[in-house]
């Protein structure tokens, strides 16, 4: 029994060889999982589940295959894609979940979260989280007509980039001592998010006892994936063809 866990693929029209990977995981791998999660970050950005454009729709009905053959599919969401709705939830047979879930596999309770709300150190970028995941913000911003959307997606990407580029590194990683919090909110030992773009394992003591946070990676130069099964846990790169 094998469960995957995947985040940080940003698709985007322009990235054609990751989105031909990615199908190729959901026809793939993906088709033997006991369960796929897909912890944010699917799309580089999402306007609105009215958004007409290719991309969604290919997505979508690749995802529905999947669910179709019986595979569970999970979705949290990313900083790229927060406004994903049950419409295309629905389209595409996945789960919406809260943006910090505890699932229980082989006996041991485990956080899923998307890790931006841990990179508290980055007090700019969590003010405008807050603004942007206001219900008042969200509502006003979906009503908008979707060329006016997709304009000011491009102006906040724009300025997202300018301003992660002007950051330190510890500025965007997750604060230890907000991650310390999350494990014990939620009364566990094992962490996984993505967000950060630096794949690893880290192991550590809290509390006297051991804990882990298992950061997934980003699919920019190949994919990148969590599974566990009877052997464990693995981070496995996807290697793009011909690359
Ligand atoms: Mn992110």
């Amino acid at each position: 029994m094998t469960t995957l866990f995947i985040s940080d693929l940003h698709l985007e029209p322009t990235r054609p060889a990751i989105t031909a990977l990615f199908l190729d995981f959901l026809q793939g791998r993906a088709r033997r999982a006991e369960a796929l999660y897909i912890l944010g970050d699917l799309f580089e950005a999402w306007i609105g589940d009215d958004d007409d454009t290719e991309l969604g729709g290919v997505v979508a009905d690749a995802l529905r295959a999947l669910s179709d053959s019986g595979v569970p599919l999970f979705f949290i969401h990313g900083n790229r894609d927060f406004l994903l709705g049950p419409r295309f939830a629905a389209a595409s047979g996945m789960q919406l979940l809260p943006e910090t879930t505890v699932i229980e596999l082989a006996g041991e309770p485990i956080l899923l979260m998307h890790g931006d709300t841990l990179c508290t150190d980055d007090t700019e970028y969590q003010k405008f989280r807050a603004r942007v995941r206001a219900p008042a913000w969200r509502a006003q911003t979906l009503a908008l007509p979707l060329a006016q959307r997709r304009v000011l997606a491009s102006q906040l990407r724009e300025t997202s980039r300018q301003a992660t580029q002007g950051k330190a590194a510890e500025i965007t990683d997750v604060n230890p001592a907000a991650v310390d919090a999350a494990l014990r909110a939620h009364g566990v030992r094992h962490l996984i998010h993505g967000h950060t773009h630096r794949p690893g394992l880290h192991e550590w003591t809290l509390d006297g006892r051991p804990a882990r946070r298992t950061v997934l990676g980003d699919w920019f130069a190949q994919g990148s994936v969590l599974r566990h099964d009877a052997d464990g846990w693995r981070l496995e790169n996807l290697p793009l063809p011909d690359a």
